[in-house]
């Protein structure tokens, strides 16, 4: 997915669309489907160029993406965030999720970050194949399941966790 700031040509006014490539915007500029939520008009041109933040495929915020609406959404993709250009975010929640997030780094402290080897290594520790030591990584949803049935305790996190290598 790909952000482009658009702006209207009429009003000027700013928006944004949502779309598969950059070759999606202008087929569906060169089409008419693209007009400014704010008045109509269809003639736009791109604006500042947003970076591509990663959002996931099932939170779309514009309805100009419709039209390249996949056939199933995509699995979420490590080290992705959820994300959100909220109009207001209310400070209560602000506080919230950053308290939210000092606990979890603060949990995760002493946790050694193992990316998608988690179901692997939490399993060895279960099984006593490997010393227990507090772990965290990413897993699928069948994964979980799966140990879920063995009677392997899991928690999903309530925040993503950037992977150490994604950081810099
Ligand atoms: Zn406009």
């Amino acid at each position: 997915m790909i952000v482009f700031d658009l702006i209207c040509r009429d009003g000027g006014h700013k928006f944004e669309g949502w779309f598969g490539s950059s070759g999606d915007f202008d087929s569906q500029k060169a089409a008419g489907l693209i007009d400014c939520p704010s008045c109509g008009c269809s003639a736009v041109d791109k604006a500042v160029m947003a970076p591509n933040v990663g959002i996931k495929g099932n939170q779309r915020s514009s309805r100009s993406s419709t039209s390249i609406e996949p056939s199933k959404p995509p699995l979420p993709v490590e080290g992705e965030r959820p994300i959100t250009k909220a109009v207001a975010v209310p400070a209560e929640y602000q506080e919230l999720v950053a308290k939210l997030a000092k606990a979890q780094a603060k949990m995760l402290e002493q946790s050694e970050w193992v990316g998608n080897d988690f179901s692997e290594r939490v399993r060895a520790i279960h099984y006593g194949e490997k010393e227990a030591a507090p772990i965290h990584g990413t897993a699928s949803a069948d994964d979980v399941a799966e140990l879920e049935d063995e009677g392997i305790d899991v928690m999903p996190l309530p925040l993503p966790v950037m992977p150490p290598e994604a950081q810099n």
